[in-house]
């Protein structure tokens, strides 16, 4: 059987991010936790070429027991094991101690390097938490480290973001995910009328925007998807599986699995699947057909669009090519950084 990815959620977190709306809360019962994550990870049978612990807050769980889990997987020889840290939780022992365990991918949720934003976002660290725990990582031995930064958060200007980069790009990073707050319905932030006005307008954010791609471009981090921009051979192979359609086995209350053609989850209810024998998979969709997989191709960047399996999108990309908004490369429709800001249109009009 062909190796397929392994995606573990985490729900714990220590305390709620201003803006979040994924699926956790306070760290409760890990061990079982963790033996519930062992028994459905052995009883599923599959093999892993990559392994990624998201959450949540992954870092919330001893490393030793990140190694259980790691230890009770059937996974390939070179695999791409990615844990995302909070630079909160992750000091130097920890972090060599997931080392040991065959991790070989750090993801920092570091968000930004302003601190008056950090507390606006309500995170728990400052930005030389963020920079320590990034330092500590490449001294514990990890040569793929990435951080995760959040454009357009309140307070944000162009000069304080432009700082963040600069910093960042000073630190041994191999890849950067930049994503745009959304303002999900229900969170803190949705609620603080006050924070909101702080929030960029659009015409800011887009800018925003196009000058992390360009900075980031320039310091030799390729971007590769819409949010993700890597130093070449450093594409994060997990999440590259979503957007290629390839499958993946997601375990943990509120993980999405793609197997055998099917797509499903956990429902997200930590008791429930701590207590049942395994979890349960409720049906969402068949997935994979040509235009689901058209949609996630064009998020590739690099890879773009096939002209060949899709070739009803060259007609329809004519006025797109001529704005600028997407371009035409070695036989694929690929978005330009300026397509990137309006994705979701470009992708109804080229296959809607
Ligand atoms: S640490 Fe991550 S998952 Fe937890 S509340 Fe903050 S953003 Fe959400």
């Amino acid at each position: 059987m062909q190796p397929v990815g392994l995606y573990i959620h985490v729900p714990f977190c220590k305390r709620k991010c201003a803006y979040c709306d994924f699926f956790s809360a306070a760290a409760k019962n890990t061990e079982e936790y963790v033996r519930a994550v062992i028994r459905n990870i052995k009883a599923a049978g599959r093999k892993y070429n990559t392994v990624y612990f998201g959450g949540g807050t992954p870092s919330l769980l001893k490393a030793e027991r990140t190694a259980d889990i790691l230890a009770a997987a059937n996974i390939s020889e070179g695999a791409e094991i990615s844990v995302e840290c909070n630079p909160d939780s992750a000091d130097f022992d920890y972090l060599c101690g997931l080392h040991s365990a065959g991790v070989n991918r750090i993801s920092f949720g570091v968000q930004s390097l302003d601190n008056s934003e950090l507390a606006a976002l309500g995170r728990l660290h400052d930005a030389d938490k963020a920079i320590e725990a990034i330092l500590s990582a490449e001294k514990a031995g990890f040569g793929n480290i990435s951080a995760d930064i959040m454009l357009a958060t309140p307070m944000q200007t162009a000069e304080s973001l432009s700082r963040t980069i600069n910093a960042l790009l000073e630190l041994p990073l191999t890849h950067i995910s930049a994503y745009l707050l959304k303002v999900e319905k229900g969170t803190p932030l949705s609620l603080d009328s006050a924070l909101l006005e702080k929030v960029p307008d659009e015409d800011s954010t887009a800018d925003m925007y196009l000058m992390t791609a360009k900075k980031l471009s320039a310091a030799g981090f390729e971007q590769y998807e819409i949010s993700n921009f890597a130093r070449k051979g450093f594409e994060c192979r997990h999440n590259l599986k979503y957007w290629r359609c390839e499958e993946y086995f997601g375990v943990g209350p509120s993980a999405h699995s793609f197997l055998d053609g099917e797509r499903f989850c956990c429902p997200a209810d930590t008791e429930k699947f701590i207590s049942e024998p395994l979890q349960e998979r409720v049906f969402l969709s068949w997935g994979g057909d040509p235009e689901e997989k058209a949609m996630l191709a064009l998020r590739l960047t690099k890879e773009g669009l096939p002209l060949a399996d899709f070739p009803e999108a060259e007609k329809r990309a004519e006025p797109l090519l001529k704005s600028g908004l997407v371009k035409k490369e070695q036989g694929a429709l690929r978005l330009t950084a300026e397509g990137c800001l309006v994705s979701n249109e470009i992708i109804c009009r080229l296959i809607g």
